[in-house]
């Protein structure tokens, strides 16, 4: 009884994680999966949706077939039950929506035995989500009024089927087929002996949403042969009637430049995670190979000098991001907030520097218009007589000098205090060395110069120069550096930005 006590007071949420990209979960979904102490995840929920998990969560992720450790339904049935013993709120995260084709009717029946409370969070599932990032319409007031979700697990050929492919066969709409990869040879079949006439435009949908997403369109008769062809794999979503031949100018997601490019990041890991999100917005497939790790050198006197005398300086200066956010890191840790910058000027190198700041409520006085070390020290000593005085300059450990000197020269009084430490980051090589000579790999990023050394002492330069592979760069600086490794650079970013290193990469296809 104490058990069932305790298990009566927990909450079970069942939540649709969308079809694959992280940022098609609900706000609703986030919001619990943000509450939760135990989360049970599918194959198909992105476990980049583990990032809203508390610290603390209990987080399991329950295969039903690939991976080492294979569990039945029945197993999960009695999993989700064994959780709700020992935590108040246990997530079931599945791919999609947790109503179609998610065998919830199994796990709702236990929760109901039980009296165990429940609530499910609808997620896109991968029929509208294929639909939208292809511009598939499924209904269309033209020539589909009607749409059918059918499983393509149930073999056509079964004795006392449950799917009616003679009405299938006749209908004047759209048909989704769900896990049809396999059969779907024999769907086919199935439907043009009741009738379906063979020119059917059909069109199957892999890993959509995702950066592997691929489409393959064809007749009906052929698309099985298309699909063998094109190596197309689960998951898909195949969709069958006048819908599939759609409008190819709503095709947008593969209209992009970077659809389908696969491109190399060498930032941090937080500044990797940053340009991932971005490259995925822009259709393109984010590949990390971290090459530095960065450390905050907070802790250092330098630092702890410079910030007891903060006042006293005319000018605080950052010139990067990471910068930014280690000070306020380290004044958090201090106790001290925003109110130390109160009779100082800042000065950011650039628009996401800036914007780093104004997260904690600081204005930059000063962003030049190029985003270069020396375009700062040319609009400091433009805006300010910088005679006597004094600067504060908060960057890596290794920046270039070329600042403090130009600062220097105009007479200012220039403390630089490297605030965090840039470390080379070891990766293995192999399997990127192996794609860059197969031509897998598009591009090669780069965002510093510490980057660019780290990377060509982990991989040889002659791969690149004898390959198809491209470079790409955030900046003067950092071509500098390439070139001076022999490395010829394809595209190089007019503002010197995240953004400003795709869009560099996309003119490049126009
Ligand atoms: N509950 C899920 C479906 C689970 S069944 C939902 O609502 O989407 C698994 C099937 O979903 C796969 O075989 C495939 O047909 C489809 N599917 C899931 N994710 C997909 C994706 N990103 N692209 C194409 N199809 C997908």
């Amino acid at each position: 009884m104490g058990f069932l006590l305790d298990m009566r007071k927990s909450k079970v949420y069942l939540v649709g994680a969308g079809p694959g990209r992280a940022d098609l979960i609900t706000l609703r979904g986030a919001e619990v999966l943000k509450n939760s102490e135990c989360i049970i995840y599918d194959r198909l929920a992105n476990e980049e949706l583990l990032k809203f998990a508390r610290t603390d969560a209990e987080i399991i992720n329950v295969p039903k077939r690939l991976g080492k450790r294979r569990y039945t339904q029945q197993e999960i049935n009695e999993l989700i039950l064994e959780k709700t013993k020992s935590h108040r709120t246990v997530v079931r995260l599945k791919g999609g929506d947790s109503t179609l084709f998610a065998r919830a009717g199994e796990e709702l029946t236990v929760l109901a035995e039980y009296g165990i409370d429940f609530e499910i969070v609808p997620g896109v599932t991968a029929a509208t989500a294929a639909a939208a990032f292809t511009g598939i319409l499924l209904t269309d007031r033209n020539y589909s009024s009607q749409v059918v979700f059918v499983t393509g697990r149930e073999a056509p050929d079964k004795e006392n089927s449950n799917i009616d492919w003679d009405l299938l066969a006749k209908l004047k709409g759209t048909i989704v087929l769900y896990m049809a990869v396999g059969t779907i040879e024999k769907i086919v079949h199935k439907l043009t002996e009741y009738g379906m006439d063979k020119s059917t435009p059909t069109a199957a949908i892999a890993n959509a949403t995702l950066p592997a997403q691929q489409t393959v369109r064809a007749a009906l008769h052929s698309i099985a042969k298309k699909c063998k062809d094109s190596k197309l794999e689960p998951p898909a979503i195949i969709v069958i009637g006048p819908a599939a031949a759609g409008d190819r100018r709503f095709d947008w997601l593969a209209k992009k430049p970077l659809f389908g490019k696969t491109i190399v990041i060498t930032r941090d890991q937080a500044g990797n995670a940053e340009l991932a999100a971005e490259i995925i917005q822009r259709g393109g497939n984010p590949l990390p190979f971290p090459t530095i790790e960065l450390k905050s050198l907070t802790h250092k006197n330098s630092f702890v000098k410079a910030l007891t005398k903060f006042s006293q300086y005319d000018w605080i200066v950052f010139t990067s991001q990471n910068g930014a956010a280690f000070f306020f890191e380290a004044l958090e840790k201090l106790k001290k907030d925003a109110r130390v910058f109160a009779g100082t000027k800042v000065a950011a190198i650039g628009s996401e520097t800036a914007g780093r700041l104004s997260r904690y409520g600081i204005k930059a006085d000063l962003v030049p218009g190029v985003f270069t070390g020396r375009q700062l020290a040319k609009k400091l000593i433009e805006a300010d007589n910088l005679k006597d005085k004094k600067i504060l300059l908060l960057r890596s450990d290794c920046a270039s000098k070329e600042l403090p000197e130009l600062l220097k020269k105009a007479k200012a009084k220039v403390d630089d205090i490297p605030i965090y430490q840039t470390l080379t980051k070891k990766n293995k090589t192999k399997k990127l060395t192996k794609d860059i000579k197969s031509g897998l790999i598009h591009w090669l990023t780069f965002a510093s110069p510490s980057a660019v050394k780290s990377f060509f002492e982990q991989l040889s330069k002659n791969i690149i120069k004898s390959g198809s592979t491209r470079v790409a760069s955030i900046g003067p600086v950092t071509t500098k550096k390439l070139t001076e490794l022999g490395i010829k650079v394809h595209a190089e970013a007019k503002e010197h930005t995240i953004n400003g290193l795709l869009s560099a990469i996309e003119m490049s296809y126009m």
